[in-house]
């Protein structure tokens, strides 16, 4: 196969063509274009362009960015395990000219198979680019780092994930960055923290493990009313639920890990929006290695396919555990957004077109009976994580919000004898007869 073969359709830079004697002067080296704010940049970089106006999530989440093999004629991206490719002028000319992330040179720069499935999640998000990484985590801290200065301070949620928690509060004020963490749910107090040296909104669409939602529109007007990117980390819902590019949001991370990939088997994340801030954030992944492995590629590719039907099997499957949690002995209270019970019902229904598998309930007892309850549990698995086909089960008191005390995790509204589900793709009615027996171990005396 010819190198040429996989270089984007059409060449996003005509007119940085070698030897076009307007592209550089004599004296100055830099490509033209470099400096040209007017330079049009193309989405991607994608091996294709295919038409993919009107086709709906579940015909995109099979079709979009997957490329059947152009010599065998298999059909599917194939897996380009390599380290490195033949270089050739094409390539030489990319790298002299700086827009080596629209060729392949070196799978840390980029990989058809890691275009493929990036092309899939630019698809499914409504971006014009996707970047993937080694994990939600390397995401994360790209894109942060990525669009904030030395000296600029970011408006986060005070509920985040423990690892974006750690990496804000571990590694940002060694750089000279802040963060100031409010209430996600209280426009106005994220409204009063924003500063002059303000460069990030950052909020997840869902929090964990109350499975508040975040008001996007809403951070949106703000971010624009003060010149503030908004970065979303919408792991929790997937784009099957909401597509926070469509309603204004700078850049959209997601833990490809949970529901993207959907199989409890792998370690990826995404970052996906404009062209130019991708343009921007890829040097990062360069930088600090976060490049994910053709393989890996070819499993979240697969694992993407079915991202349509699963979700609404998660979401079936969660509103009927859900209805039945709410009338179950032993059980205080239920949340899903899926619920009018659940005190942002109004938000979900304006904003979720799926009210995802994750549900949190109390029990009517203490965090004990609540092992007790997961020790008992034939079906769903005691285990962090969440979004696989199988039901995984966790308690806030002793994972995610270990580190807080008692008193502390109150304040938050996690109450003792707190349980987060991620219900599976299970029947239903396994789930309930499984989640009956283990409440009635729990509670037996
Ligand atoms: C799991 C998770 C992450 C981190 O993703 P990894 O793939 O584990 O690095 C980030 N944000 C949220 C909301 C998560 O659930």
């Amino acid at each position: 196969m010819k190198t040429q073969d996989l270089t984007p359709h059409p060449s996003p830079h005509p007119q940085a063509v070698r030897g076009d004697p307007a592209s550089a002067s004599p004296l100055d080296n830099t490509p033209r274009w470099a400096d040209e704010l007017s330079r049009q940049r193309l989405p991607g970089p994608f091996m294709q362009h295919p038409d993919l106006r009107g086709l709906a999530p579940a015909t995109l989440a099979v079709h979009a960015g997957t490329r059947d093999d152009p010599v065998t004629g298999a059909v599917g991206t194939p897996i380009y395990q390599t380290s490195t490719f033949l270089l050739e002028d094409n390539q030489y000319q990319a790298i002299e000219e700086g827009y080596a992330r629209d060729r392949f040179i070196y799978t840390r720069y980029g990989n058809p198979s890691q275009w493929a499935v990036e092309q899939k999640l630019a698809a499914l998000e409504g971006a014009e680019s996707a970047l993937v990484f080694s994990s939600g985590m390397a995401a994360i801290s790209a894109t942060v780092l990525s669009l904030i200065d030395k000296g600029g301070h970011i408006v986060a949620s005070n509920e985040l994930y423990g690892g974006t928690y750690a990496f804000f509060q571990g590694e940002l004020p060694s750089l000279g960055m802040s963060v100031s963490y409010v209430n996600p749910r209280d426009l106005a107090a994220i409204e009063a923290a924003i500063r002059p040296n303000t460069q990030i909104l950052f909020f997840e669409s869902l929090t964990n493990p109350l499975l508040k939602v975040a008001d996007i529109p809403a951070l949106v007007a703000m971010g624009k009313r003060h010149g503030v990117r908004v970065v979303i980390d919408a792991t929790f819902t997937s784009p099957i639920a909401m597509q926070p590019l469509a309603l204004g949001v700078d850049v959209v991370v997601h833990s490809a890990s949970k529901y993207l990939n959907g199989h409890s088997d792998l370690i990826a994340g995404v970052a996906c929006g404009s062209r130019k801030l991708l343009d921007s954030i890829w040097p990062r992944r360069l930088a600090y290695g976060g490049s994910l492995d053709p393989h890996a590629c070819f499993m979240l590719e697969r694992g993407l396919k079915t991202l349509a039907i699963r979700m609404r099997a998660h979401a079936e499957g969660a509103l009927a555990v859900a209805r039945w949690l709410e009338s179950a002995k032993h059980v205080r209270r239920v949340y899903f957004a899926g619920l009018p019970s659940h005190p942002d019902h109004q938000l979900a229904q304006r904003l979720l077109k799926n009210p995802t598998g994750m549900i949190c309930f109390e029990l009517d007892g203490s965090d004990a009976h609540a092992v007790r309850l997961l020790d008992a549990l034939r079906l769903g698995k005691k285990a962090t994580s969440l979004g696989g086909v199988e039901t995984l089960v966790s308690l806030p008191f002793n994972t995610s919000h270990a580190a807080f005390t008692g008193a502390q995790r109150e304040r938050m509204g996690i109450q003792p004898g707190c349980v987060r589900l991620s219900v599976g793709i299970e029947d239903p009615a396994d789930l309930i007869a499984d989640l009956q027996q283990a409440i009635k171990v729990a509670f037996a005396d």
